[in-house]
């Protein structure tokens, strides 16, 4: 697969570093991003060198979450309604995340400034996170009326409480608070994320392969025997309901559409978050 969205290099030998690289759009995931995310991460996989896995960013931001332009889901082979919606969701949000969460190798999230909605998931699908000082971590998707994002990993990130505040609010975490919560393992200066995260990776990189696949193999199913993997698929159902509630269709038409028609993605996002500002 040709790329124009994503870099694949290998700093070190046995070390992938996958970017995402649409920094104009502070990395924002439409279809291609993640399809090509996701090409990257089969090269990874198959590579026999690669020992560990690296996902970050390039520019300002990690990611924003998905595109939100009105036409970011064109050319979409799955059709319309609750069952095309469903299908989509299923293939480009849950398929390629479980695979990213249950890749044979190790994974290190790289997380610099924002890391939002979509961008937060596919972080939390790494088995670790670094994050810079300057990162933000958010899910204001309720704000929108959709139950948050696709797939329910909050809970299991920050702990039930914490998640249902950030989740009604829509507000953010700062790095250090999200380190507190126990959502990231390291923060660290801006200008040492790439060196720490890298430092982190050829550590990892030293234990035995076979013994670090099946220790995460087994760390991940004693999440599934706790019930995550029941919870995401229960929270995928609720999520394609919330997407067809009266709330939903009012939003959609009395708020998007009519931000948007007046100055896109910005005013939008006034429209959306103005009031949380002020409150
Ligand atoms: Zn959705």
């Amino acid at each position: 697969m040709a790329r124009e969205f994503i870099v694949y290099e290998k700093p070190e030998s046995n070390i992938a570093r996958i970017l995402l690289n649409r920094p104009d759009k502070l990395n924002a995931q439409n279809r291609q991003v993640i399809l090509e995310m996701d090409d990257a991460f089969h090269e990874a996989e198959q590579d026999d060198e690669v020992r560990v896995v690296i996902l970050g960013g390039t520019g300002r931001a990690f990611s924003t979450g998905h595109d939100m332009s009105p036409d970011r889901w064109t050319k979409e082979p799955h059709g319309v309604g609750l069952e095309g919606n469903m299908a989509r969701e299923q293939f480009l949000y849950i398929d390629k995340c479980m695979y990213i969460r249950n890749l044979p190798k190790p994974t290190i999230a790289q997380v610099q400034g924002y890391c939002v909605a979509a961008g937060w998931m596919v972080a939390a699908m790494c088995d670790i996170i670094v994050a810079s000082q300057d990162a933000i971590f958010q899910d204001p998707v309720l704000r929108m009326t959709p139950a948050a994002v696709e797939i329910l990993f909050h809970p299991w990130e920050v702990g039930a409480r914490k998640a249902k505040e950030i989740l009604f609010t829509g507000d953010g975490l700062t790095a250090e608070e999200a380190w507190r919560l126990g959502a990231v393992n390291k923060v660290v200066p801006r200008e040492k994320l790439e060196e720490e995260t890298l430092r982190l990776a050829r550590k990892i990189a030293l234990t035995p392969h076979v013994t670090v696949s099946l220790t995460k193999r087994s760390i991940n199913r004693t999440l599934d025997i706790m019930g995550q993997a029941n919870a995401i698929d229960y929270h995928f159902l609720a999520h394609q309901m919330s997407h067809h509630t009266e709330q939903a269709k009012q939003f959609n038409e009395q708020v998007r559409q009519s931000a948007y028609e007046k100055g896109g993605l910005r005013e939008f996002l006034k429209a959306r978050d103005e009031a949380y500002r002020t409150a």
